[in-house]
């Protein structure tokens, strides 16, 4: 298959290997004990690394440290609840895409208020849960709107259909966040040891590159935009490396095949005219990052569900002992996590990283954890 089967071509992966083997070796600041630390921002990219054994492949003085780059993972615990109340009202069609279904709250998962009666639907697409408003006119259907940028378009897109064809019992809950904001805090830390990024080529896809200069010109980070199969990948490591070697950090884009300098602008002005920057967000393990959560637009206001339900805002309320932030700022491994595979795993999680298809703890503990 085309855009798939060469770039797994196990000619191409072990010639990169070699390659990377004989590069990494110029890097004479990093070593076994203090290795180049590369941190990917997308829980595709997090679980295609752990799918394909990529880290296993690198040189030792290379190291993948998983980044917050799954929407899920870091979706609040209080923002799960409030969710729950407002699926809670019985002339309520709740509508979210599946991974967030299983994502535990304070009081359960959206899967736990479906089993108590409930009226819970998984989604495909924002438009899916559109149908259905247009389908059961007597009810009141809510999409759950979650994701970066990669999925704001489709929800900018939706909401415009429902204005134009005036549908009036459809409503967006927002749990919509910016990755840009992310990145900057993650680099403020004080101790933070990221040397370089993979950044994510869907939403890359969507806002193109240039918005992530600031990184290489600011921070002196390197930072190449990948995509997801394994020579997108390596490839991107190794230009990674290169740029170490030169000593001259800069943005990259190995995903031309995909990825544009300026991104999708039909899709950036649909987000334009639906969504504005709302301040500050709070992020699961993260607390509250500034101007990196949006809101509708005055326009679109009439769409949303909390000025519609008014349920009661919901306080987060996390374990101490779970390590989920700490595991999306790569200051651990999952199975350093004391919950890990114990109190937390994929029958019963307590943290959204082992729930989510992308979460990096469900990836270990699918990919590593029988090793
Ligand atoms: Fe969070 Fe569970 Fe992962 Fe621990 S094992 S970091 S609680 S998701």
């Amino acid at each position: 298959m085309r855009f798939v089967d060469e770039y797994r071509d196990p000619a191409k992966v072990m010639a990169l290997i070699e390659r990377l083997h004989d590069r990494a070796s110029q890097l004479t600041d990093y070593n076994a004990q203090r290795p180049l630390r590369i941190m990917e921002v997308c829980g595709g990219h997090t679980h295609a690394i752990f799918k394909f054994g990529l880290d296993q492949l690198l040189p030792e003085n290379i190291e993948f440290i998983h980044g917050p780059g799954c929407p899920v993972c870091v979706l609040p615990m209080g923002r799960i609840d409030t969710c729950l109340d407002i699926a809670r009202h019985p002339e309520v069609i709740f509508c979210t895409f599946g991974d967030a279904i299983r994502v535990p709250g304070k009081t359960g998962s959206l899967m736990d208020a479906s089993a108590r009666g409930a009226d819970v639907r998984v989604v495909y697409s924002p438009m899916d849960a559109l149908q259905l408003a247009r389908a059961n006119p007597q009810r009141q259907v809510v999409f759950f709107g979650l994701g970066f940028e990669t999925t704001m378009p489709a929800t900018a897109v939706t909401l415009q259909q429902a204005k134009a064809d005036k549908v009036d019992n459809f409503y967006f809950f927002c749990q919509h966040i910016t990755l840009i904001p992310t990145l900057r805090r993650l680099l403020e830390q004080p101790d933070n040891d990221i040397d370089a990024f993979l950044a994510p080529g869907h939403v890359s896809m969507v806002i193109g590159i240039e918005r992530y200069q600031f990184i290489a010109t600011h921070y002196q980070r390197p930072l190449v935009v990948a995509g997801f199969e394994p020579v997108d990948l390596l490839q991107g490591v190794l230009m990674l490396v290169e740029q170490k070697l030169d000593g001259q950090p800069k943005v990259e884009n190995q995903y031309r095949r995909i990825v544009s300098d300026t991104g999708n602008t039909r899709a950036q002005e649909a987000m334009a005219q639906v969504f504005m920057l709302e301040g500050n967000a709070e992020w699961r393990g993260l607390g509250m990052i500034e101007q990196s959560g949006v809101k509708l637009t005055p326009e679109y206001q009439c769409f949303d569900a909390e000025q519609h339900f008014h349920p009661h805002s919901q306080q987060a309320c996390d374990d101490p002992r779970a390590r989920c932030g700490d595991v999306l700022t790569g200051r651990c491994k999952p199975h350093q996590c004391p919950l890990f595979g114990t109190t937390c795993n994929p029958q019963n999680a307590f943290g959204a990283l082992m729930v989510s298809s992308e979460g990096a703890c469900a990836a270990w503990y699918q990919y590593r954890s029988q090793e």
